[in-house]
């Protein structure tokens, strides 16, 4: 990050305060500095501190000046009807487990799930309405009456309700009826639909593209907080790497990396960053270790029959295992 420094110190007192923080400089005019900060070592906050003690910090090449005066580890609070305390997401503090549905279907028995879920220690129940299928010729989803569907039989368990608002047409009625809107993988860069949920308040799930680079991620998420939303949850969700005996490489460093530099909860799906639920223990174990501020799983009471994402779906009973072991 190359900061522009005015400053009212002599030169040669700033000149010896950067040798001294190790920090790349070059003099542009008397008083007037370019220093470049390296954030694998910096956090920005910090840098920004120590350079305003010498003067005014006047130009900051970072797209994402608002994420980067993020302070410490943020907490996202979830209201859900009918719950007297808010669902917490927070890195290093107890982790939030989603688990639901790839996508709703009214012939699967929710009702059931969300209390086997709920029972299990399950805080938010997840379910697609709306579905970004790769072909058109795929199940598009029940569409967004989903959305009143999910909310209702997730409140009646006092869970809290998470499905994908695949357009700008699908966020009214999202922000009706769930309590947190997802930002699916392909649509992490659709900026008119960041804008708009930015503008709701709304918590919001933000799903990494599985091309998008972490800087590319992280101002996806500056595209909420410039219109004022900082209820952001960021999800790892598996990027496309050399890897082809799995669906896609799930980058825990690169969610650590996100975690420590901005401080904004991550989570883990390792449902989709492996489309193999025979690993899917071992990768929520291992997320979980990471101080991850949760995961989210699919699960199905009969994934043969599940309309999309069969073959990652874990059948109830596996998640109940899964959740005996790893659930605290
Ligand atoms: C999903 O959560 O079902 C989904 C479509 O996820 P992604 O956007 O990560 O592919
Ligand atoms: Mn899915």
């Amino acid at each position: 990050m190359v900061i522009r420094l005015h400053s009212n110190v002599s030169d040669a007192t700033a000149k010896d305060r950067f040798v001294a923080l190790g920090l790349e400089h070059s003099s542009v005019a008397a008083g007037l500095w370019e220093v470049n900060a390296d954030l694998s070592i910096w956090k920005p906050k910090q840098i920004l501190e120590q350079l305003s003690q010498l003067g005014e910090v006047s130009k900051i090449s970072s797209k994402t000046p608002l994420l980067d005066a993020l302070d410490g580890q943020q907490a996202v609070k979830v209201a859900v009807p009918g719950r007297s305390s808010p669902i917490l997401f927070q890195n290093f503090s107890n982790p939030v487990w989603i688990a639901g549905p790839c996508s709703l279907d009214p012939s699967n028995p929710l009702k059931e799930t969300a209390k086997t879920l709920k029972d299990a220690g399950v805080q938010v129940l997840r379910g697609g309405a709306v579905k970004p299928r790769t072909s058109p010729h795929e199940f598009q989803g029940m569409g967004r009456e989903g959305y009143q569907l999910l909310s209702s039989v997730a409140h009646e368990n006092g869970l809290a309700a998470i499905s994908e608002a695949l357009s700008e047409d699908d966020v009214s009625e999202a922000i009706e009826f769930l309590d947190i809107i997802q930002i699916g993988a392909r649509n992490m860069q659709n900026f008119a639909l960041l804008k708009k949920l930015g503008r709701s308040g709304k918590p919001v799930l933000l799903k990494r593209n599985a091309g998008a680079s972490l800087k590319e991620w992280a101002a996806a998420a500056e595209y909420l907080l410039a219109e004022g939303n900082k209820n952001i949850i960021l999800c790892e969700r598996g990027v496309r790497g050399l890897e082809r005996e799995l669906r896609y490489t799930l980058d825990l460093a690169g969610a650590a990396f996100m975690q420590h530099r901005y401080g904004l909860p991550v989570i883990i799906d390792p449902s989709h960053a492996t489309g193999t639920k025979q690993i899917l223990e071992a990768c929520t174990a291992g997320s979980l270790a990471m101080g991850f501020a949760g995961v989210m799983l699919e699960t199905h009471p009969k994934p043969t029959e599940a309309r999309s994402d069969a073959l990652q779906a874990l059948t109830t009973d596996r998640f109940l295992e899964i959740a005996k072991k790893l659930l605290k």
